[in-house]
């Protein structure tokens, strides 16, 4: 099966063409910890989720790696405000530690509830200090770097080809910044390696370091740990759409300069998730979790099932109106899913012919496409409502085309059904009703039902009832 992607880099749609035969491995910048993922954050995991499923589906052995943030990512993703970690600390009076542990929990548990396959490498910054330290000491040789006010900088323009991908112009980066927040840069665009004079005197996490006792820059972070776990040429790396202009290339300045060579093949990035009103942001206090969702009486995936709706790179637009129509979409689903297993087993993928497998191909060739996944859906919604492909056959195609979804299609039961206890009750009252020999009532209780659009199925297992 082929893969196409868009790449940033270069703008277009590439064939996929891994680095070693028959792999793919590519990176994730993961979740900052100190604070719950916001709804937003998480599309931007399953869109890498989706990345990762059609990259098995399509026969590729995955090694996907993601790193958890527990240090020196600053409120701006620059070099100015103070590092997230330590002000949530500061403002719940918890330790950084504490903070870490409990938002990388809570971030896992949110993952799990979506069908987020978990990354084959999950790496904290913390314990990467050393290979952080290793790769600074390399640009340092390199004579990309510069020690002043306390911090070790580095120097984007001994990087000639900096701001490539983001099709930064330099002219226009010197030109326009207007003040540079740090007196000490040479250039707006220079960022922090290692921080050793903080601005926050309390800074908690410190390590020592050639340049003085201090810690990391946030982006060198993902340079080092990406490089440690998938070498220094790997296939993909991805992140959300903000990440272009500022830490994905500073991480290729990083990666590139110290290597002397290509980093990254494709760089996939997912486009945001926007409310309606407002912009969803973690600083800003104005933000949607999982739990919000769950409270609201949503199930995750009707999250999920919202998120497949739309391309990764476009912005989706969050509502509770377009959430409750993703919950009623899956529970039909559910529904029909149900009946075709209640109907018989699924049938043999490989002996699939005319139409049915028509629908399949249509669904791999949308997938494979730059992850068109909401294509996807629209195949395998008009393949249910069609009366020339046998249950069978829809069958074994949906649970097909779920590994790339993940619904957990395969997994719903008729006790998943949603139930109904006055339903239930009147349904008892009838079978009663029918054993006592008062038909009258009992067929009284059928029409009534039947009015509301539900069907009674008398069968030697007992009686059960169905939503038409
Ligand atoms: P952070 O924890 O802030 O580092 O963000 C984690 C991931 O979520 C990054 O890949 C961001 O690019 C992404 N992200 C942040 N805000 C949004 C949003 N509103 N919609 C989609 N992705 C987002
Ligand atoms: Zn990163």
């Amino acid at each position: 099966m082929k893969l196409e992607f868009y790449n940033t880099s270069g703008r277009k749609i590439e064939e996929f063409v891994p680095v070693s035969e028959g792999k793919a491995g590519f990176y994730c910048c993961g979740p900052t910890v100190y604070n719950y993922a916001h709804i937003g954050n998480l599309r931007t995991y399953v869109f890498e989720d989706l990345l990762r499923r059609v990259l098995a589906y399509a026969g590729y052995e995955i090694n996907h790696v993601m790193n958890i943030t527990d240090v020196g990512h600053l409120t701006d993703d620059g070099d100015d405000g103070e590092d997230k970690m330590e002000k949530s600390a500061r403002e719940t009076g918890r330790t950084v530690w504490d903070i870490a542990r409990h938002y990388t929990d809570a971030f896992f548990n949110d993952t799990e509830k979506l069908n987020i396959i978990r990354p084959e490498v999950t790496c904290t910054a913390t314990e990467h200090i050393q290979e952080m330290i290793d790769l600074i000491k390399k640009l340092e040789e390199k004579g990309f770097t510069y020690l002043t006010g306390g911090n070790l900088y580095f120097d984007i323009s001994k990087f000639p080809e900096y701001g490539k991908m983001a099709l930064i112009d330099r002219q226009n980066l010197q030109a326009g910044a207007r003040v540079a927040v740090d007196e000490n840069k040479r250039n707006p665009g220079d960022f922090v390696l290692w921080f050793t004079k903080s601005k926050f005197e309390n800074h908690v996490m410190l390590w020592d370091s050639p340049w003085g006792k201090g810690y990391p820059g946030w982006h060198v972070e993902c340079s080092a740990m990406s490089m440690k776990y998938l070498g220094e040429h790997m296939d993909i790396h991805c992140g959300g759409v903000d990440h272009i202009p500022i830490h994905h290339t500073n991480e290729i300045a990083q990666s590139e300069g110290a290597s002397g060579k290509k980093w990254v093949n494709y760089w996939l990035h997912g486009e945001f998730l926007l409310l309606k009103k407002a912009k969803m942001s973690k600083s800003s206090g104005s933000f949607l979790t999982l739990t919000s969702l769950e409270d609201m009486g949503f199930d995750p995936l009707d999250y999920r099932y919202f998120c497949l709706g739309g391309h990764y790179r476009s912005q989706l637009i969050f509502s509770e109106e377009s959430l409750e129509a993703s919950k009623s979409a899956r529970k039909n689903l559910n529904e029909r899913i149900l009946k075709l297993k209640e109907r018989g087993e699924s049938g043999d993928l490989e002996k699939l012919d005319g139409k049915a497998l028509e629908y399949l191909e249509s669904f791999r060739t949308h997938i494979a496409r730059d992850l068109g996944v909401s294509r996807g859906l629209s195949d395998m919604w008009q393949l249910l409502k069609d009366p020339d492909v046998c249950d069978e056959d829809k069958l074994s195609i949906v649970l097909d085309m779920d590994r790339i979804f993940g619904l957990s299609l395969k997994d719903v039961k008729a006790e998943e059904k949603e139930g109904d206890p006055e339903i239930d009750a009147l349904v008892e009252e009838r079978n009663r009703s029918r054993s006592e020999k008062n038909f009258a009532r009992a067929d009284e209780i059928r029409d009534e039902l039947l009015a509301r659009g539900i069907e009674i199925k008398d069968s030697p297992q007992g009686t059960v009832w169905e939503r038409k």
